[in-house]
C-alpha cells in the first residue's frame, strides 16, 4: 500500500471525518437508551474526531486533495447486525461499543500499515502517530466494554 502525501491526508481526513458522523448517531442512539456513560464517551470522542480532522486540513493547507472511493473509509458495520445501511438498526450499548471498537481497531490497522510500507519518512510519522491515537480510542472503548453489561438475547 503506497500513498504519496496528499492521498494520505485525503484519507485520514475521510477517516476522521466518517468517524465523527457516526459517533454523533451513536451518541444519540445511546441517549435513547438512556446510557449517560456511554453517550458521554461518543460524544468526546466525535469532538476529538472533529479536531483532529481540522487539524489534517490545516496541514493539508491548499493541497488539491484526491476523492476517496467510500469503501476505502467507511466504517464497516458488525455482519451479524446489518448490511450497508448501518444505521437503521438500533444497538445496544454493548454492541455500539464493539462496532465502534472494531472500525478504531481498522483504522489504526490501517494506519500501521502505511508507516510500515511507505518510503517517505514525513508520512512514515505521520501515520504512526495516527495509529497511535487510534490505538488510544481502542484502548477507550475496550475499558468503557470491560465495564458495559452484554445483554443476553
Ligand atoms: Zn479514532
Amino acid at each position: 500500500m503506497s500513498y504519496n502525501m496528499v492521498e494520505f491526508l485525503a484519507h485520514a481526513i475521510a477517516m476522521e471525518e466518517e468517524a465523527a458522523e457516526r459517533y454523533l448517531e451513536l451518541a444519540d442512539m445511546m441517549e435513547a437508551h438512556n446510557n449517560l456513560e456511554v453517550q458521554k464517551l461518543f460524544r468526546d470522542m466525535n469532538r476529538y474526531s472533529i479536531l483532529h480532522r481540522d487539524s489534517i486540513q490545516e496541514r493539508a493547507g491548499s493541497l488539491e486533495l484526491p476523492k476517496l472511493k467510500s469503501w476505502q473509509y467507511r466504517w464497516v458495520a458488525p455482519t451479524e447486525v446489518g448490511g450497508e445501511e448501518g444505521f437503521d438498526y438500533n444497538l445496544d450499548p454493548y454492541q455500539a461499543l464493539e462496532y465502534a471498537r472494531a472500525n478504531e481497531a481498522r483504522a489504526r490497522d490501517f494506519y500501521a500499515i502505511v508507516a510500515k510500507s511507505t518510503e517517505d519518512e514525513e508520512i512514515k510519522k505521520l501515520a504512526t502517530d495516527f495509529a497511535a491515537e487510534e490505538q488510544e480510542h481502542t484502548d477507550a472503548l475496550d475499558e468503557q466494554l470491560s465495564n458495559t453489561i452484554r445483554k443476553q438475547n
